[in-house]
């Protein structure tokens, strides 16, 4: 079991709850002041490089608002957060549009809005783009490992090897466009630091051979997201992420020919910034002898714990009478609805106090990303995860 402590310090453990108190349950509370201080800890860590926030993480205005004030840029995966976060003020300038899977309509779309940076993995795609978006930068997503380490990983649905990349790069010169760069993603929630040099060495054999073969001198990396949140798993802090990734660049690259940089965090700058606050339903044995209890939380899959699939992102849940309690049990997570795949936790051996009561608050921590955005709009009738933002 764990103490509130491991987490937050009794101050910013206090600005929470002082949130929660007299609300019914559930709701998710964002601490922006928390993604503030990520998002500057981020800029620190990688001075030269740019950030491009990864929307989908949390799209909501004011994460928004709060990183557009702070000068981040943000990646786009839709013509609706597109329009979001134009809507916020955004010059379209910051903006890049980084799903590979789009329609030619929401190509023209962005172009016509002002976006001039296009991911792509695809040659439908990129003839898309020359058609829609003519004169833009292309960067090409690749395929690289990582997916055994990653906690959420990305599988193969994004990116191409590096050889149909180098001929993508070669095709948007010829389509008119620019050959702008090489992106990837190591995976979510990606534990093993090492990931980001295996797909940097793939990088930079491609930067050598462009210009070698090709005569076609690429400017940038995208270095994608990854970067870990503070779950359960035991993970490096992202100051170590930062000082090997900046190592592994500058053995590949002398400073005066270092490309620019572009780092996508989602999860890591918003993950730690958000707390679910749930309470307990039921509790019940499905025999006499059962060893385990079933805890059922009046939040599940649908109401925003998605990444509970597979039992893949282990939060930290925590109830106040861990503080006290000498006798954890090991229970079954399971969310209120009426589907069988309502289960939050079966294997993963959580525990929680024997003394746990219908009624008593569950919170789950680190809950601020991939929560609300997957938040079912009325499945069983619940209605979507209210989320209240503090500052
Ligand atoms: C989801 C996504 C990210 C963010 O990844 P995190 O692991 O949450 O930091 C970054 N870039 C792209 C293209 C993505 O799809």
């Amino acid at each position: 079991m764990i103490k509130i402590d491991q987490y937050f310090d009794p101050a910013s453990w206090q600005k929470f709850t002082q949130a929660a108190e007299g609300r019914e349950t559930p709701f998710l509370v964002v601490d922006l002041e928390r993604i503030k201080t990520k998002y500057n800890e981020m800029v620190g860590l990688f001075p030269t490089a740019k950030i491009h926030y990864a929307m989908k993480a949390s799209p909501a205005i004011e994460v928004i608002n709060v990183l557009a004030d702070l000068g981040s840029n943000f990646d786009c995966a839709s013509v609706y957060e597109l329009d979001r976060v134009l809507a916020c003020g955004v010059d379209a300038a910051r903006i890049s549009y980084g799903n590979t899977i789009k329609k030619a309509r929401d190509v023209e779309y962005a172009y016509s809005k002002g976006v001039q940076l296009y991911a792509t993995d695809s040659e439908l795609d990129l003839k898309n783009i020359a058609k829609y978006a003519p004169g833009s930068k292309i960067f090409v997503r690749i395929l690289v490992e990582g997916s055994d380490t990653a906690e959420w990983p990305l599988s193969r649905k994004f990116g191409c090897h590096p050889n149909m990349a180098i001929d993508l790069l070669i095709q948007a010169r010829d389509l008119g466009l620019v050959p702008y760069g090489i992106s990837f993603h190591v995976g979510s929630q990606q534990r093993d630091v090492a990931a980001w040099d295996d797909a940097l060495a793939k990088v930079k054999y491609m930067f050598d051979w462009m210009r070698n073969e090709e005569n076609i001198k690429l400017k940038m990396i995208n270095l994608g997201g990854g970067f870990p949140a503070n779950y359960l798993s035991e993970v490096n802090p992202v100051q170590v992420y930062a000082e090997e990734i900046k190592r592994y660049l500058s053995d590949d690259y002398n400073a005066d020919e270092m490309p620019e940089i572009i780092l996508e965090p989602g999860r890591s700058l918003v993950g730690g910034s958000g707390v679910l606050v749930s309470e307990v339903v039921l509790i019940s044995r499905k025999s006499h002898t059962d060893l385990k209890r079933w805890v059922y939380t009046d939040v599940g899959l649908f109401q925003g714990l998605i990444e509970t699939l597979g039992e893949a992102i282990k939060y930290p849940v925590y109830t106040p009478k861990m503080e006290t309690s000498n006798s954890p049990g090991t229970v079954v997570l399971a969310g209120p609805t009426c589907d069988s795949a309502d289960i939050m936790y079966e294997d993963t051996g959580y525990q929680l106090p024997e003394e746990l009561e219908i009624g008593d608050k569950i919170y789950w921590l680190t809950t601020g990303a991939y929560t609300n955005s997957y938040s079912a709009i009325e499945f069983n009738g619940f209605p979507p995860l209210e989320v209240v933002y503090i500052k």
